[in-house]
């Protein structure tokens, strides 16, 4: 099972998420934290990456707020993610969702794919339903449906199935 040392920037955010955290299945085993870990910054000249902290100890995940001036919202890979919550990020489980994302990036499971793999993951109401919510153009990038791939990828990962 992955685990990961979980730095909440700010104690303010660690209140306000570590409640949520069980949203994401007990096969991520976190140790939480309040504070900064050991953090680098990729290339300083690509503007979406540009003062993105990003863990530098294997196992760790940073949950960081607008006080550091990033401007993408998370990334994850080989072990090591960061999450940004914005100012008006208002919807806490949300948030989580987005760690539970770059977590499955971190992990080598391709967290971006969920249209592309719709088929694999989709159960026969799911894909009934997932076709209505296209032909009535709602949008799909959303909680409801992250939240039933993010489980089916966390699944995959349990039973083995590798990476891209
Ligand atoms: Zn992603």
């Amino acid at each position: 099972m992955p685990h990961f040392d979980l730095f909440f920037k700010t104690e303010d955010l660690r209140q306000r998420l570590e409640p949520h955290l069980r949203l994401i299945p007990p096969y991520f085993q976190f140790t939480v934290r309040t504070g900064t870990p050991d953090v680098r910054f990729f290339d300083q000249k690509d503007p979406m990456w540009k003062g993105f902290p990003f863990p530098v100890p294997k196992g760790t995940v940073y949950v960081f707020d607008d006080a550091i001036p990033a401007r993408a919202l998370g990334g994850g890979m080989h072990m090591r993610a960061s999450v940004r919550v914005t100012r008006e990020d208002r919807d806490d489980e949300a948030i989580v969702l987005r760690i539970w994302h770059e977590i499955l990036h971190a992990i080598g499971q391709p967290a971006d794919d969920m249209a592309r793999r719709a088929g694999e993951w989709q159960s026969v109401s799911e894909r009934v339903m997932w076709a209505a919510w296209q032909s009535l153009s709602r949008p799909l990038d959303v909680p409801f449906w992250h939240r039933k791939f993010y489980v089916w990828l966390t699944e995959r990962a349990e039973s083995g199935a590798g990476g891209r």
